[in-house]
Parts: structure tokens; C-alpha cells; sequence
């Protein structure tokens, strides 16, 4: 009965609508179905406002950062402060799209990058840290750039007269794609990237559609996306649409190309097709659905990456700890790295001040290229700053550190941080404790066992032969356009600010030979 009731109001809500001409479109922007359009499938929602969060985030409220007696006077550290450096941080971003690029974000070699820096610059200066600049170097390697695109299913009558073409506004190429002439093609469903085999179909000269279905982020699937998508190509696809199964319809920046040019597609996006595709099939019209696909992508050459640095000596100038944040990212990158990057401003606030004076210096990197081949920011300040760097008993990594926890299965949003991993390269006993202590004293969302990974923008460090040391996680939120300012945790970065702040104090504090046990002059 009430199936029926909700039938005949959208019936009516349809047909008021088009009464007025328009498109039918609901309250929250998702399209109304039409009977006699798409076999009466509702179309997709479109990116919407991708600035703001793909689930509703209002009720995931974390708890209060604990604030231990003696370090209320900390308000550098606190929440709301850091989060207002992130909001000027995702704004860059925010810019970026707001001029038309249509692959925004904070990327190295383009001006919203270097606004990044400029603006970390100008916060480490007012912050009083001394030999504050920002370095410039050159890529090695050009770099793919996609201006403009579009997947656009073709209208046909035999899916009802009303029927017109439908842009799958998710769509985002995959890394390197390229195609010289728009192309229009049939598709082809050749199922699920969990499959043991690809189906005994003919995908030659078709768009072929597989969907993955990642529990972590769109990453955690990347490996068998991309063998599959190859293999379509081998077979003869002339493209391929990787249907990301998550929430909604994000930009999914994730793959390098397959061969052909290969588009990831969003989750409503992605139903869409799927259900005309399941009724096309019944009516036996299946092979009237085509696809036409246009891409403008360009490989640029001769652009430059950036670290903006600054000093807080300590009371020795011997030896020196980095904190590094990598400052670019892609689409508003509020979690990665918008909250490790305001953190590191926090910080170095918070040791410029002459009461928080350590023992050893301290050495602030905003670093440039993580996300851009042959532009890695770690790499290049190591090598164009040796005599400084030699000096260098220990690097910190703020890298997604405050993020809201985000689960697939069915996809939601938990009151809390994502757990994170924590890291360290030498797994020196002294260190693991430090953090432990801080886990505990602060709530800092830290998986209980640590390992000594550091995946993430510590590689480029390696050559330093130092002890590596982050906490990182990779939610589903990793490299979407999802990675929105209101899905991180303003207790979350609190909590990550007053950890570092103790982990970097009671490492100054800690001998070189407990930091590095291991290294043959302390042994
Ligand atoms: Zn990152």
C-alpha cells in the first residue's frame, strides 16, 4: 500500500515538473525518473556540490579532545584553530575548481600548488621560525594533465521515446589516458573485478564496464582494476568505465592507463547503467546502448615542484628533527593532506613560541610532488640541502591524520577518527613508546600494533638512513573527490596536534643512540 502511495506522489511530482518544462530533478538534486525515458530508470544525481560530503556527516560528532591538566594554554593545538588553516587550505583547492579545473586541486607544478606554498611561507614567517623559503626544483618527467572530458550515454528510442542523452558527470579519466578523435562505441558488461575470469563475451570495439567493489579506498582494488582493464584491451575494448562502487558519485583519481582510454565512474553513475543495461538486455535492445567519449589531456613538460621550509633552533644546532607535511592534493584533499599540512603549521607555532624551546632543532618541511612523478618534494630537499640534512636524527610524517571513519558494506560514516597505522622505519623500541604514552594520554585513533612501514611521503627520506616515523590511514575517502573539509574531525586534529607536539618534545628529549639503536656508530 504504501509502495503504491509513494508511486502515484512521484508520478505527480514527475509530471508537475515537467509541466514546467525542466529537467526532473528532486530536492536533492538527484533526476526523477520518467516513464516513457530509460525504461523509467531514475537518472543519475550528478557530481552534485562536491565540495561538500558524499554522506550526510552531521551526526558523526567524535568526542572532545582530552586536554591534560598543565597544556589548557596550548591553543595553538586546539581544534577550531587548526581547522580554520585547514578551511584556508581546502579553500586553494575550492579556487582551483572555481577557475574551471576540471581536475582541481592542490597540484604540484600548477598554480595551486605553488598558492599552497605561498601561503605556508607567509604562516611560517608570522609564526617567527628563522631561514623560512620556499625551494624550488625542476621535474624530471612530464606530467599528464586533463583539461576537459565527457561519457555520455546516447539517447535511443528503444529505451522510451522521452529518452535523452545522459552525461555520467562522475566520470574522471584514469592517469595517462589519451584520445585523439571522440569516440562512439556499444558497451559491454564484463562484470565484477572479483570475478575468477572475465566473461566469454566480445568486447572488440566496445566500451567494456567493470565495477569494483573496494572496502578501503578505491586503491585497495587497483591492482586487479588495472590488470583486467588491460586484458580488455588486449581483447579489443576500445575503452574502459571502472564503476566504483562506494557512495554517491565521486571523482575517483586512481589507476594508470590500461592501454585505452579507461574512465573511473561514480556509484549512482554506475547504477544508472547498470539497471538500463539489465532492462535493455530483457527487451532485447541491449546492443542500442552506446556510449560516445571525448578527452582533451595533454602531457606538460618543464614544471617546477616546491618545499617551503623554516627552523626553530633548539638549544643545540648539532642535530636536528624534520616534521614533514606534503602540501599538495588532489580535488579539495582535505584529508589528504589538508590535515596533516595544518597540523604542521600548528606546530611550528606552537615550538616558535620561547617556552616550547627544544633541545634540538627542529627543521619544518611543506613538501611538494607527492602525487606528481618525477617531482618528489622529500627527494629533491635532501638532495639540495645536504649539509643541513646531515645533521638530522629523526623524520616526522604528518600524513591523513584526522579523518572521519568511513566504512563500505552498507557505506557510512562512524562518530570517531579512522584508525591509523603507526610507522617506524627502525622500529626502535624507545620511539614505539613514546607514542604508546601519547596514545594513551591524548586518544590519538592509533591501531594498537605498530610495524615498520612507511608507505607515504617518508620514502623520499630513506637515503638519510634516519628512523622514518607516521601515523597514516587510507580510507575510502583516498583520492575522491569525497575528500571534503566536512569530513574531517575538528577533535581529530586536536588530538593529532597535541600528540605531535608531546612525540616531538619527548623525542628531543630521547638519546641518538635510543633513536637509533641500530646505526653502527651507536652500536
Ligand atoms: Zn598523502
Amino acid at each position: 500500500m504504501r509502495r503504491l502511495f509513494s508511486a502515484v506522489l512521484l508520478t505527480l511530482s514527475v509530471s508537475a515538473v515537467f509541466a514546467a518544462g525542466q529537467q526532473p530533478q528532486t530536492a536533492d538534486g538527484a533526476s526523477a525518473a520518467r516513464a516513457d525515458a530509460w525504461f523509467g530508470e531514475r537518472l543519475p544525481m550528478g557530481l552534485g556540490d562536491p565540495h561538500r560530503p558524499i554522506l550526510d556527516v552531521s551526526a558523526a560528532k567524535p568526542a572532545a579532545a582530552v586536554v591534560p591538566a598543565g597544556e589548557e594554554a596550548n591553543t595553538e593545538l586546539a581544534g577550531p584553530a587548526v581547522r580554520r588553516d585547514l578551511e584556508s587550505i581546502v579553500g586553494i583547492s575550492r579556487a582551483d575548481r572555481a577557475r574551471g579545473e576540471k581536475a582541481w586541486g592542490r597540484i604540484t607544478g600548477f598554480r595551486a600548488a605553488d598558492d599552497t606554498h605561498a601561503w605556508v611561507l607567509q604562516q611560517f614567517k608570522a609564526a617567527g621560525l628563522k631561514d623560512v623559503e620556499t625551494q624550488t626544483y625542476d621535474s624530471t618527467q612530464p606530467t599528464w594533465y586533463p583539461k576537459a572530458w565527457e561519457v555520455k550515454l546516447l539517447a535511443t528510442d528503444k529505451a522510451g521515446a522521452g529518452s535523452r542523452d545522459v552525461v555520467l558527470a562522475s566520470a574522471f579519466p584514469t592517469s595517462g589516458s589519451q584520445l585523439a578523435q571522440p569516440l562512439t562505441a556499444p558497451l559491454v558488461f564484463v562484470g565484477a573485478t572479483t570475478d575468477a575470469a572475465l566473461p566469454d563475451v566480445d568486447v572488440k570495439g566496445k566500451v567494456a564496464v567493470q565495477t569494483l567493489h573496494p572496502q578501503a579506498g578505491a586503491f585497495s582494488e587497483r591492482t586487479r582494476t588495472t590488470e583486467r582493464a588491460r586484458e580488455l584491451a588486449k581483447r579489443g575494448a576500445v575503452a574502459v568505465l571502472n564503476v566504483v562502487e562506494q557512495a554517491g558519485n565521486m571523482h575517483v583519481r586512481d589507476f594508470s592507463n590500461s592501454g585505452v582510454p579507461s574512465f573511473n565512474v561514480g556509484t549512482d553513475d554506475g547504477r544508472f547503467l547498470k539497471a538500463v543495461a539489465e532492462k535493455a538486455r530483457a527487451a532485447g535492445v541491449l546492443s542500442e546502448l552506446r556510449v560516445s567519449i571525448s578527452l582533451d589531456a595533454e602531457m606538460r613538460r618543464g614544471l617546477k615542484g616546491h618545499n617551503t621550509i623554516g627552523i626553530v633552533p633548539g638549544r643545540r644546532a648539532d642535530e636536528i628533527v624534520i616534521v614533514n607535511a606534503h602540501a599538495d592534493g588532489w580535488f579539495d584533499a582535505a584529508g589528504d593532506n589538508g590535515d596533516g599540512l595544518a597540523v604542521l603549521i600548528a606546530l611550528a607555532r606552537h615550538f616558535a613560541k620561547p617556552e616550547h624551546q627544544l633541545d634540538r632543532t627542529l627543521l619544518f618541511v611543506a613538501s611538494g610532488g607527492h602525487h606528481g612523478g618525477g617531482m618528489n618534494g622529500p627527494g629533491n630537499l635532501v638532495t639540495m640541502n645536504a649539509p643541513l640534512l646531515a645533521k638530522a636524527v629523526l623524520v616526522l610524517n604528518l600524513e591523513h591524520i584526522a579523518q572521519l571513519h568511513f566504512q563500505n558494506d552498507p557505506f557510512r560514516v562512524n562518530a570517531a577518527e579512522q584508525p591509523m597505522g603507526f610507522g617506524i622505519s627502525n622500529e626502535a623500541p624507545a620511539i614505539a613508546a613514546i607514542a604508546k604514552r601519547g596514545m594513551q594520554r591524548y586518544g590519538f585513533a592509533l591501531r594498537p600494533n605498530f610495524s615498520n612501514s612507511t608507505a607515504g611521503d617518508l620514502g623520499g627520506y630513506a637515503p638519510l638512513g634516519i628512523p622514518r616515523v607516521q601515523a597514516i590511514h587510507s580510507g575510502p575517502m583516498y583520492h575522491t573527490s569525497g575528500d571534503t573539509l566536512d569530513t574531517i574531525s575538528t577533535p581529530g586534529l586536536e588530538r593529532a596536534a597535541r600528540f605531535y607536539a608531546f612525540f616531538v618534545t619527548e623525542v628531543s628529549k630521547t638519546a641518538r643512540t635510543a633513536l637509533q639503536p641500530d646505526a653502527p656508530r651507536n652500536r
